[in-house]
């Protein structure tokens, strides 16, 4: 009788398990989203990312947000639910698919010689980029925000995520962010509550805000020609952060949206739909 019901319950679980998979497609430079009842970890890629508590409904529920490499190639994959009921570890496994996110090719030709950065400036960016990882890769458990997120300007896209940059014929890199357009001096709001955790100049983002949102999730705001806020400063939803301008490598004034889950780049625009689903 005893198995009965423990194979009864297996069943049950299985069938009926209270974790959730949004979608078992995502394309590379995506999150895929899932909602359990119980705390836990999502296992992806010999890498754990944890359950948290949601912030936008009152079901005590948890969900975890596992992004996916820009580089990561189409493939097969699993996604191991770890989570714990009454001190017990229960498992399950999806089958996921990573897909090619088509995303479009600028073909940009240029002269080798030009490409080449001085060593100050590669200092400088290398510096920077260790600075801006250890930042994403400090994951506050709390939530700083509690209300869906916003975009931080009302105006066109005018450059996708993902868009692949091939130099003279060769993936050197892609865009890692979206662009919206914003004539000079136009005031950047911040998409939700957080914390201002770097306000810098930097060589090719040029005047940046990062924001960190908790639970890993940190937007960079970047090209500004003006900062109204200041490293540590605890920002509300619509808050100024500061103006758009064309600072950094660019080639005319607009704003660069950034967005960082577990210290993966991914794309800001489905991070915060899946945000706004949680
Ligand atoms: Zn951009």
């Amino acid at each position: 009788m005893k198995k009965i019901s423990l194979l009864l319950f297996l069943i049950f679980s299985y069938v009926f398990g209270d974790v959730t998979l949004f979608k078992d497609k995502v394309s590379n430079g995506r999150c895929f989203l899932l909602k359990s009842n119980e705390s836990g970890y999502v296992a992806f890629s010999a890498k754990r990312y944890k359950f948290f508590p949601t912030v936008l409904d009152n079901s005590h529920a948890y969900y975890a947000l596992v992004p996916v490499n820009y580089y990561a190639k189409p493939h097969l994959d699993k996604l191991i639910a770890v989570t714990f009921e009454n001190g017990q570890k229960r498992y399950k496994t999806f089958r996921v698919k990573i897909i090619d996110g088509k995303y479009k090719s600028e073909k940009l030709r240029v002269n080798p010689k030009k490409a080449h950065f001085s060593k100050e400036a590669k200092i400088r960016i290398a510096r920077e980029y260790k600075e801006a990882q250890k930042i994403y890769n400090d994951i506050t458990p709390n939530a700083l925000w509690s209300k869906s997120f916003i975009f931080p300007l009302d105006t066109k896209i005018t450059s996708p995520f993902g868009t692949k940059r091939l130099f003279n014929g060769s993936l050197k890199s892609y865009h890692s962010g979206t662009d919206f357009r914003a004539k000079m001096g136009t005031p950047i709001i911040s998409a939700n509550d957080g914390q201002v955790v770097l306000v810098k100049n930097r060589f090719f983002a040029g005047n940046s805000v990062l924001v960190n949102y908790g639970q890993g999730i940190y937007l960079g705001y970047f090209h500004m020609s003006h900062f109204l806020v200041k490293k540590g400063d605890f920002v509300k939803q619509g808050q100024v952060l500061g103006l758009s301008g064309a600072t950094g490598r660019v080639t005319g004034p607009h704003l660069h949206l950034g967005a960082k889950v577990w210290g993966v780049q991914v794309d800001p625009i489905q991070l915060i739909h899946l945000l706004n689903q949680i």
